[in-house]
Formats: structure tokens, sequence, C-alpha cells
């Protein structure tokens, strides 16, 4: 009798990367490119596949040249993860605090397999946190490790939340700058009769530069100023949700938990827990005209989630909600 030992592909697997490009989009964005010589292998889904970036504690030098990681010292935390690319997560957990690499979240924006490129869109907010600073500081050649999607894995990768139903009337983005890069994803990817709009709150308005355009998707991107997170995005979502509910021509019928009007919320404390909360059904069961997808900080997308569903009585089932940040905390708290 023979056995056969097969290799588990992981759907997400660790790639080590240099920086080879960054374009200012605007006053507040940059795109970065990366280079990896196994970048071929990183998989292209678009919307708002979601990525980890993982950056070298100051003194790393785990990386002398793309892939190989063998110019890093004996405690290089990144060499150590690119060495355990199975069990990396575990890896990590147990590093000391001093050489455990920070990991933050971010949008994946282009994938040029053949060229062995990525790009991600990166929001400046400061010398503050170590991704931004990272984004303001780093020159060209840095090295670092994102965790994406993997070429080789079969089934699906996850760490997409954008699930376009098979039928809605209407469709509704909304975020602020955190979520642009994935904003921008989804308004190239929805299919041309797509109908909808798309709301974004963005540091100045010269920041929307970063945004396609859509021949069915209503755009509207509004500079924020001196104005508090969210002061200018919340009436624009009470606003146009009410207005996309009014043009909706209903594709299904209702269902009766569509129907019920509005329902009570659990209360999310935002600054101890994460706001996420995406539709585990097929949004199409629940009969709902309107598909929402809202990202951005937590105490923001709080308010919207309550308009929607506690206010508006519109279906859970059908409304995505994601806390991108927090005020006042880091991602690594
Ligand atoms: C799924 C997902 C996708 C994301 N995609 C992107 C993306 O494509 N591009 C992008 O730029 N961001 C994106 N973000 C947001 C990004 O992960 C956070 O902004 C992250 O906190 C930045 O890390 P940091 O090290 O700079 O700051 P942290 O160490 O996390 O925080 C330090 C301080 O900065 C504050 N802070 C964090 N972000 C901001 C901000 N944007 N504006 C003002 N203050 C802030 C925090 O409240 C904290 O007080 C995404 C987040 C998620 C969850």
């Amino acid at each position: 009798m023979t056995s056969s030992v097969q290799t588990l592909v992981q759907p997400f697997r660790l790639f080590e990367v240099r920086l080879t490009g960054r374009r200012p989009l605007s006053d507040n964005f940059v795109r970065f490119t990366f280079s990896g010589a196994d970048l071929d292998r990183f998989a292209d889904n678009g919307y708002d596949q979601r990525i980890k970036l993982i950056f070298p504690v100051a003194g790393d030098d785990f990386g002398d040249g793309l892939g190989t990681g063998s110019g890093a010292g004996a405690d290089s935390g990144c060499a150590a993860l690119m060495g355990s690319q199975e069990d990396w997560y575990t890896v990590w957990r147990d590093l000391p605090d001093e050489t455990r690499p920070p990991i933050r979240t971010y949008t994946i924006r282009a994938v040029r397999p053949e060229q062995g490129e990525i790009d991600v869109d990166i929001v400046l907010h400061g010398l503050v946190g170590v991704a931004s600073t990272w984004a303001s500081t780093a020159p060209l050649g840095s090295s670092l490790i994102i965790c994406g999607p993997n070429a080789d894995h079969d089934g699906v990768h996850g760490g997409i939340d954008f699930h376009l139903p098979a039928r809605t009337g209407r469709i509704l983005v909304a975020g602020d700058e955190t979520a642009l890069p994935a904003i921008a994803n989804i308004l190239e990817k929805l299919p041309a009769d797509a109908r909808g709009c798309a709301l974004v709150e963005v540091p100045d308005a010269g920041d929307s530069a970063a945004l396609p355009s859509h021949p069915g998707i209503e755009v509207i991107v509004v500079g924020r100023g001196a104005r508090a997170h969210g002061e200018a995005l919340v009436p624009l979502v009470r606003e146009h949700a009410g207005r996309l509910l009014d043009d909706a021509a209903a594709p299904v019928t209702f269902s009766s938990a569509a129907s019920a009007g509005p329902v009570a919320l659990d209360d999310v404390d935002v600054d101890h827990d994460m706001l996420w909360e995406v539709p585990e059904e097929d949004p199409e069961a629940a009969g709902t005209p309107l598909y929402a997808w809202l990202a951005g900080e937590a105490g923001v997308i709080k308010l919207l989630r309550r308009h929607l569903v506690a206010e508006r009585g519109i279906d859970r089932r059908s409304v995505a909600f994601m806390g991108y940040w927090r005020h006042g905390k880091s991602e690594g708290d």
C-alpha cells in the first residue's frame, strides 16, 4: 500500500519585498511600489483584499537581496518569520518584544505578477505609528515582509469583505481615507450596470485624485479640513442612504426580516472591541434593495451602522461594517 504526503498550500503566505517606487498621488496619499522575486505568486483578487505589512524593527537588516534574507543576523525577527512560512504567526507571537516586527493591515491596490510588482496606497498621518512613520521616511530599497494571498492556493483566499450580491437595487460604499484604496478597487471591479454611490471623506478634497470613476456609481468626495473625523461623512451617508432606498427598484421581494423595520443593535465598545460585521449569508437572501459597505474610523462607522440598521431598518445581512482604525489606539494595541 502506498501513501502520499500532500503539503497544504496556505491561502496566505509571506513575501519578502523591497520598496522600488514611491509616487505621491495627492498631499496625503503615496503610492508605494514593492518588488519581490516571488511576487508572480501574489494572487490578484481585487475588491477590498486586505494584506499585512510586517515592518522590521530598528537595526533588523534581514534582507540583503530579494528573496534571500541571507543578510540577517541571528536575532532578526523578520528572518525568523521568513524561515517559518507555514507557521510564521506562532513564531511571530513567540518572539521577544524587542525583535517582534510590528504588523499593520492595508489594502492591495494593484498586482503586476509579470513584473513582480505590487502597489499599496498609504495615507500619511504624520510621524505617529510604525506604518505612517515608515511611509514618511523609508528610502527606496528598504525591505519589508508582506503577508498576502497565495496564487498557488486553489481555494478561496479570504480577506475580502465586499461581497457583491447577485442582485440588488443599489450599492452604497462609504468610508474615510483609509478605505479609499479599497473603494477605488471596488469601483474598478464593479460591473458597468451596477448603480449606487460611493461617499468618501478625505483630509483634503485634492485626495480624490486617487479615485477612479464608474458609469453607474456617483462618486462624492468631501474634504474634512479642520472638522472632526466623520463630521462630513455621517450627514452625507444619512442623506444618500435615504435617496438610494427611495430610488431602488427592489429586484427581489422583501423578506420578513428585511421588512421588520428598525431593530435594536448590540452596542459595540469601539475602545475595546473590534467593529467588524460582515454578512455571512448571501445578501440576496435578505431581499433588500440596498447593499452597503462601510469602512473607516471605528467610532464613525459605529454611528453609520446605527443609522442604517437601527434607524432605517436595513437588513444587517446586507451591510458590511468595518472599523479600519481607532482614534487614539494603535493597531498594535
Ligand atoms: C482591512 C484594512 C485595510 C486598510 N487599508 C488601508 C490602506 O490601504 N491605506 C491606508 O493608508 N490605511 C489602511 N488601513 C488603515 C491602517 O491600517 C491604519 O491607519 C493603521 O492604524 C496605520 O498604522 P500606523 O502604524 O501608522 O498607526 P498605529 O500605530 O496603528 O496608530 C498610531 C496612532 O495613529 C492613529 N491613526 C492610525 N491611522 C490613522 C489615520 N489614518 N489618520 C489619523 N490617525 C490615525 C491611531 O489612532 C493612533 O493614535 C486599513 C485598515 C484595515 C483594517
